[in-house]
């Protein structure tokens, strides 16, 4: 088997832990990998409207950082932000993009996630913000990411859901269970009361630990 079909394979195999680990139902999320190879810059993004459980490495969507998409299938409507991740960041080599309840139950009411535990250090600073609503697949969605994901791994998408990039799909994934168990967290918190918010200072400390012991969603 070449590179490209296992990247394929391993994209599709993301998808379906995806639903399989709980952060996604159904088809809505979508899962993307860096592809470079000669003459050919640019990502595999899952199609839309095909059941992950039926995916074959052909259905997977080439796509060039123009946004020009090979092959016969369609790819997913959120295909902007992930061309844009790749474009703007160097670090992106996988994204994963989901609907996971808790941290769009945050989104749904335009609350990103505070240094409410260390934990949320793993998104790359001392809070997971949340972009500001647009319509699903437009360019005004994707450009509210980008800023969300500015010096971050994840964000929430208000009123939608949550993207988490990094620099494998195996860690797009980790990070992406990361994200939603912190929302669930801080859901639960908020039920009894306003949590105590770590000083940044204290987050600093915890990003360069992290920097040197690799949590999930890291560089290698
Ligand atoms: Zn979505």
């Amino acid at each position: 088997m070449d590179d490209e079909t296992a990247l394929r394979q391993d994209v599709i195999a993301t998808a379906l832990a995806m639903n399989a680990a709980g952060i996604n139902r159904g088809k809505s999320g979508n899962v993307s990998a860096r592809l470079t190879r000669v003459g050919f810059d640019g990502f595999l993004v899952t199609p839309t409207g095909l059941p992950y459980a039926k995916l074959a490495p052909g259905d997977i969507v080439a796509m060039t950082l123009d946004g020009q998409a090979q092959g016969s299938r369609l790819p997913s409507s959120e295909w902007r932000f992930h061309r844009d991740i790749y474009r703007q960041r160097s670090d992106a080599h996988a994204i994963v993009h989901t609907h996971s309840p808790f941290a769009t139950s945050l989104a749904c009411l335009s609350r990103g996630i505070p240094a409410f535990h260390y934990m949320v250090a793993v998104a790359g600073g001392a809070d997971i913000r949340c972009a500001p609503y647009a319509t699903f697949g437009t360019q005004a969605l994707s450009d509210h990411a980008l800023i969300a994901l500015r010096d971050r791994r994840a964000c929430l998408l208000a009123n939608h859901g949550a993207i988490v990039l990094a620099a494998s799909l195996e860690h797009a994934l980790a990070l992406a269970v990361e994200v939603e168990t912190l929302a669930e967290m801080y859901w639960r918190v908020l039920q009894v009361g306003e949590p105590v918010v770590l000083p940044e200072a204290e987050m600093r400390v915890v990003i360069e630990k992290f920097a040197t012991y690799g949590q999930p969603g890291s560089r290698d």
